[in-house]
């Protein structure tokens, strides 16, 4: 049957107005990317329609012939990409993913040890506004003041004297090298679970630019939409055949009911994509991006948090400007360039602002940016936050680069 409904443009007008603000305005939020049109047609495709509670072989529904091809090519290249003996492609989100973990591995009340939230931590790893930081006891480690590196001899010592059942290493707002085998050598040294969660570099980790948590860690979880550059989802992986059980039960039925074939198709197109040379490229790139960039910020006298960039992003202390988190978004906001405000290592400022705003380079680096550019962005977003109107330079400098 032909559908022959008017198109509905209320909801059409503001996607081709979202598809504008991208195109003319620049993203560096950390955490998003753009997706190819191959990822985004799978998202969209007939696979939407299509229940397949279960996992390939073992649903509850009929029909599921097709969908269990697809979710195999997407666990299949999930476990290529990163060298895992499993990989469960079904979690929602990057939270999703994390429920999965605490339900499947803790008992509610149990003691989780993860990087504090002020320093980079994210929701999941304890926030007491959050399911992990309402259900388990939490203990947080931080950077060292100094150097504002994870203190893994804070970490150590906290993990002794609280005996934690699992040990988070990861981060949203950290733009250093984790040491994973670090953090396994003290799980192990108190007989917790290493949880790793790499959401934000799981595309470093892919393409070989960030060392991988997979011969260390227990259990790795991330999201997909980030420096993976794939639909906005979750992963699992790991190496432990008893710890792949429970994660899998965890998930289905744990925690989800049918799974997104058609995200999970869009993730298999991604991790095809990662799993060329280009992805290897482009990632190597998107680090000497934050690098040049954090490095430009820096002779235009700000301070960057840590001193600098292993990754894809870094922080900017912009209390010496007389600024916080709130008052920068605004600015930049305005001149349609797209940032995260962020909470600074033992912070001044309340944390509803933030003393800092966090930068990342994943997005502008699909749209082709190099060095040269990220010096340009740089001091467009100095004079912005000078108060410059800097708004139509921006949308001819963005409006001139390549858009998947
Ligand atoms: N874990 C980390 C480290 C993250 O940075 C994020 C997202 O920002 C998540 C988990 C959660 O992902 P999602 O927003 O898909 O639930």
């Amino acid at each position: 049957e032909r559908d022959t409904a008017p198109r509905d443009t209320a909801v059409f007008d503001l996607i081709a107005q979202e598809g504008e603000r991208q195109k003319y305005g620049l993203e560096l939020i950390a955490s998003e990317n753009f997706t190819s049109a191959a990822v985004r047609e799978a998202v969209g495709s007939v696979l939407t329609n299509k229940y397949a509670e279960g996992y390939p072989g073992k649903r509850w529904y009929g029909g599921c012939e097709v969908v269990d091809q697809v979710e195999t090519l997407a666990i299949e290249r999930a476990k290529q990409l990163f060298g895992a003996d499993w990989a469960n492609v079904q979690p929602h989100s990057g939270s999703s993913a994390n429920i999965a973990v605490y339900g499947a591995l803790l008992n509610p009340g149990d003691t989780v040890l993860g990087m504090d939230l002020s320093h980079g931590g994210h929701l999941t790893h304890g926030s007491p506004v959050n399911f992990s930081g309402q259900r388990y006891t939490i203990v947080g480690y931080k950077v060292d003041p100094e150097t504002e590196l994870i203190d893994m001899d804070n970490v150590r010592t906290l993990a002794h004297e609280h005996r934690p059942q699992m040990i988070i290493a990861g981060a949203s707002a950290y733009s250093r090298v984790i040491d994973f085998a670090a953090f396994r050598a003290i799980a192990d040294e108190v007989g917790a679970i290493l949880f790793a969660d790499i959401a934000h570099i799981a595309g470093l980790v892919a393409a070989g630019v960030h060392p991988s948590p997979l011969p260390h860690a227990h259990v790795v979880a991330t999201t997909t939409h980030k420096t993976l550059r794939g639909p906005r989802s979750g992963l699992l992986l790991s190496s432990d055949a008893d710890i792949a059980t429970k994660l899998d039960r965890a998930i289905f039925p744990g925690h989800q009911g049918g799974p997104l074939e058609h995200v999970i198709a869009g993730k298999a197109v991604a991790f095809g994509e990662a799993l060329k040379p280009e992805f290897k490229a482009y990632s190597e790139q998107v680090v000497k991006n934050a690098r040049a960039m954090a490095a430009e910020f820096q002779s235009l006298g700000y301070r960057v948090v840590s001193g600098g960039t292993d990754n894809h992003m870094f922080v900017l202390d912009i209390r010496p400007q007389g600024l916080n988190g709130t008052k920068a978004t605004k600015l930049l906001d305005a001149a349609h360039i797209t940032i995260s405000k962020s909470t600074l290592p033992y912070d001044t400022e309340k944390i509803l602002h933030g003393g800092g705003i966090r930068i990342g380079t994943p997005a502008v680096t699909t749209r082709g940016m190099k060095e040269a550019e990220m010096k340009a962005v740089a001091g467009l977003i100095d004079r912005a936050l000078k108060g410059e109107d800097v708004k139509a330079e921006v949308h001819a400098f963005a409006g001139s680069f390549y858009l998947p």
